[in-house]
């Protein structure tokens, strides 16, 4: 037989994907993979329905249905205060997934170089990897992920491509300041990058913190590629529905790329969202509302049985920090997690480019009964899995 290519020798599956079928396998509360337990806005799930019977089976446009790109153009316009051309502007496409891979195929050649904050979302290892590109890791430190301006500035001197960014991010659950956006916008002017930010997260944000869209900084439209999703704002990641967001010469490029990628999204399923994209600003509230309270439930509990842990700004993970188990391998504690305690996370290593190994992820995406029944079985953790060495 002949060998099969070797373009992605240097990744293995997604560890994220892995742990929730691991989480399966022990019937375990299945905290590793983001995605939610509850329904999605039932006013969504009524037009699904309608959709049916309508006509809007076949392919849309292949960059999106109009009406898609015109709710969502509105949407976004509302909360970036900046204009955005429907017909110009916007790729839809196959998730934020998609969208980011589109975007890195469409911005480097093999050979380039990006810029990767660490933690990361696994993601974008295996994006960078798969368009050829190579990456330079810049830390996040913990406990605060504070980047330091000046490794910062090293890797600009290395003539990056781009530089991808998550905001709020993902696993770490920071919000950049302005002022740190700032930072990175005007290296990114000063080295000629593009930024590639993924903003998945952009409605789930804890007071104080506010989330700033990095194309609304001075001079940054033109060289941010927006990275988004309706999975998260609306509860239905498996509708797969996201976009980028650009410049008419950069998003031409993308809607080729997407193209031969996947065609296009989903058709029905881009018309029944269309509902949530016209929602106001009550559902956007009440979506922080709900959000604040289930990370303070899950924190809270955390508190109360003293298991160390980060507080996010956005997004909806918390990494535990598992240093008092000293275990060498982060990804063997979660399987015990699962099969002894119940419980599934995702090893932290798996986001790091350090050598890391001391954080958990958990997500609270999940109604509060699951949350409450995961911290019930989090109770027993030292009774379940001793300390080794
Ligand atoms: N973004 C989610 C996470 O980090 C889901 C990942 C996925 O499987 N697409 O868990």
């Amino acid at each position: 037989m002949p060998e099969l290519s070797n373009r992605t020798e240097n990744f293995t599956d997604s560890v994220i994907r892995r742990m929730t079928r691991i989480s399966n396998k022990y019937k375990a509360v299945n905290l590793s993979q983001g995605f939610p337990d509850f329904e999605p806005p039932k006013e969504i799930l009524q037009r699904l329905a309608e959709v049916a019977s309508e006509d809007f089976h076949q392919y849309s446009i292949t960059w999106g249905a109009q009406n898609f790109r015109e709710a969502l153009a509105k949407k976004q316009e509302h909360f970036t205060g900046m204009k955005i051309d429907p017909n110009s502007e916007i790729v839809v496409t196959c998730g934020s997934t998609e969208a980011m891979m589109s975007a890195m195929m469409s911005v480097t050649n093999p050979g380039d170089k990006v810029i990767v904050f660490s933690p990361f979302y696994e993601n974008y290892g295996a994006d960078t990897i798969l368009s050829g590109a190579e990456p330079i890791y810049v830390p996040l430190n913990p406990p605060e992920f504070n980047f330091d301006a000046d490794v910062l500035e090293n890797a600009f001197r290395q003539k990056p491509k781009a530089l991808i960014l998550c905001n709020p991010s993902n696993p770490c659950g920071k919000v950049f300041t302005y002022d740190e956006l700032k930072i990175i916008a005007d290296l990114a002017e000063k080295y000629d990058t593009f930024v590639i930010t993924d903003e998945v997260y952009e409605h789930i944000i804890y007071a104080p913190h506010r989330h700033t869209y990095f194309s609304t900084l001075p001079n940054m439209k033109d060289r941010t590629i927006s990275c988004g999703s309706l999975s998260k704002t609306y509860s239905i990641t498996g509708w797969r529905l996201g976009y980028v967001i650009a410049s008419p010469h950069i998003i031409d490029t993308v809607k080729k790329v997407h193209d031969f990628l996947t065609v296009g999204a989903p058709a029905p399923l881009q018309e029944a969202a269309v509902t949530g994209l016209k929602f106001g600003d009550a559902y956007y509230n009440d979506l922080q509302m709900k959000y604040t309270e289930k990370k303070n439930l899950l924190l809270n509990g955390l508190d109360s049985l003293k298991i160390p842990h980060t507080t996010p700004e956005g997004a909806y993970y918390v990494l535990l920090d598992i240093s008092e188990f000293n275990y060498d391998s982060d990804l063997v504690f979660c399987e015990e997690l699962a099969e002894k305690v119940g419980v599934g996370a995702v090893p932290g290593s798996s986001f790091f480019r350090e050598p890391e190994n001391r954080y958990i992820r958990l997500h609270f995406a999940k109604k509060n009964d699951t949350l409450n029944e995961a911290l019930n079985r989090l109770a027993d953790i030292r009774k379940k899995i001793k300390p080794r060495g």
